[in-house]
């Protein structure tokens, strides 16, 4: 049995807890957790990244209860300074917690997922929330970013702010967060003088649907830790003459888009996924033949996803894919490719908690929301879901009727990244009716599959996915 560290349990499940209350009516997942305030908030405004054209996501992850982590943000064509940002800070981050939670076995978790605010003519605002478990670390945290396609420069949050507006707006906030519970004048007056923080403070504003700002404040920014983050909104009429002319712009194509965001880019092209068995139902009897299911986490993604379809349509092999539901929104192209192909969608959840550690209605909302965006893609709803990192209790199991997939050979693929190691581990350790692990997200994997697929093709297994297996044996 694992120990616990209790504080950094208790900020999850608080954080959680005050997100449910906040997020009602909001399309968003477990996010920033924002401590309640008097007002309810207009939430932010989501945005389809289906129809940002060319839009890559770029995932990490591991599958190891002892160093789970999982890393998500944007790769948005045109805008390659504020993916630099992200990725800075996204890599910077890891790179902490595999030193200190990884190497040292540590029970804590990373978990970075990303939020398109707005995503509209030049305007490409993304909001990326961190959960860090690790010991080192001070619980949940998130920023917004920002790209203006017209200046061709990547923002900040402050950069909202006119800068001869700054000492008003930030007078304003400081006026809505005195006298709250927990607010700390000291830590308040620190956050917007330390000349450290003072040009990045604060870093997560986002429009809310009717105009307004939302500024959040991480836990310890302007408060005693214990008191959780806070949040303010201020109303589009007391928040817009302080804008910057970019702030404004953002302002505006959050409130009505005007249409396909365009940072005048030239796209890559989209990545061309075959068919294969698009009518037939298998009628492989695994009773009277060799079976093998080969499942793939973490996806879709492009173009990795397509190539690897393309590797199974070759040998006229299904497989099983366990999708994660950021990503399946924003390639539902290669999930219905999936489907079409004759391949078995699986939920993977939506951004790749340990749903052991959520509370049993959060475990819930993240597979509801990723079989909604699978049925969204596919026509079907899924049946099966594989936990993040295997990790399955009597709660987990309780919160949804889909059916739990495990695994019994681990190729590790997302430790070591090497096509050649993949492939023999695969065809090393292939059994009859073995299900095996590997992860789509990553191209040193799929360039494993030819190997694999003709190395155990020759020794007469038949490809199947995890439901046949099931039904046939
Ligand atoms: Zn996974």
């Amino acid at each position: 049995m694992r120990t616990h560290t209790l504080m950094p349990s208790l900020l999850l499940l608080g954080a959680l807890s005050l997100t449910t209350a906040c997020s009602s009516g909001s399309p968003e997942p477990a996010s920033a957790g924002p401590r309640a305030t008097a007002a309810s908030p207009s939430p932010i405004r989501t945005v389809d990244p289906s129809r940002i054209k060319g839009l890559e996501i770029v995932n990490d992850s591991s599958e190891q209860r002892s160093c789970p982590f999982a890393t998500s943000y944007p790769d948005v064509p045109g805008a390659e300074a504020m993916t630099a940002a992200m990725k800075k800070d996204v890599e910077g981050r890891l790179a902490t917690f595999r030193e200190s939670a990884c190497e040292n076995g540590s029970d804590g978790e990373l978990n970075i997922s990303h939020q398109f605010l707005v995503a509209s003519a030049d305007v490409l605002g993304v909001r990326l929330t961190t959960r860090d478990g690790s010991a080192a670390a001070d619980g949940q945290s998130a920023r917004t970013y920002w790209y203006d396609g017209k200046a061709g420069t990547y923002r900040t949050a402050p950069d909202l702010i006119a800068q001869g507006s700054r000492d008003a707006f930030i007078t304003g906030l400081k006026e809505r967060l005195k006298g709250r519970e927990g607010v700390d004048a000291a830590s308040l007056d620190d956050t917007f003088s330390d000349p450290a923080t003072r040009a990045s403070a604060p870093d997560d504003m986002a429009f809310t649907a009717d105009g307004g700002l939302r500024v959040t404040f991480d836990r310890g920014e302007v408060g005693t830790p214990a008191a959780g983050s806070y949040l303010v909104t201020l109303s589009k009429e007391t928040v817009t003459p302080w804008l910057s002319a970019f702030g404004k712009r953002a302002q505006r194509q959050t409130v009505t888009p005007g249409g396909s965001l365009d940072l005048g880019a030239t796209q890559p092209p989209a990545p061309v996924a075959p068919t294969h068995t698009a009518s037939g139902d298998d009628d492989t009897d695994c009773k009277k033949v060799t079976c093998i299911a080969l499942t793939f986490d973490d996806g879709p993604a492009a173009p990795e996803t397509a190539t690897l379809l393309t590797h199974l349509a070759q040998y006229k092999a299904r497989a099983t894919f366990f999708t994660v539901g950021q990503n399946v929104a924003a390639h539902p192209d290669l999930v219905r490719a999936e489907a079409r192909g004759g391949h078995e969608v699986g939920n993977h959840s939506w951004n790749h908690p340990d749903l052991t550690k959520l509370r049993s209605e959060q475990a819930a909302y993240q597979l509801n929301r990723t079989s909604a965006a699978i049925k969204a893609a596919t026509g079907q709803e899924p049946t099966l879901f594989r936990p993040p990192y295997g990790a399955l209790n009597s709660t987990v199991r309780s919160a949804t009727r889909l059916s739990p997939v495990l695994w019994d050979v681990d190729t590790e693929d997302w430790k070591y990244r090497d096509s050649a190691k993949v492939a023999q581990t695969v065809i090393g350790k292939a059994q009859r009716n073995s299900v095996v692990l590997m992860h789509d997200i990553h191209p040193t994997s799929v360039a494993a599959l030819p190997q694999i697929l003709r190395a155990l093709t020759a020794r007469g297994y038949h490809f199947v996915t995890v439901s046949h297996l099931r039904a046939t044996l």
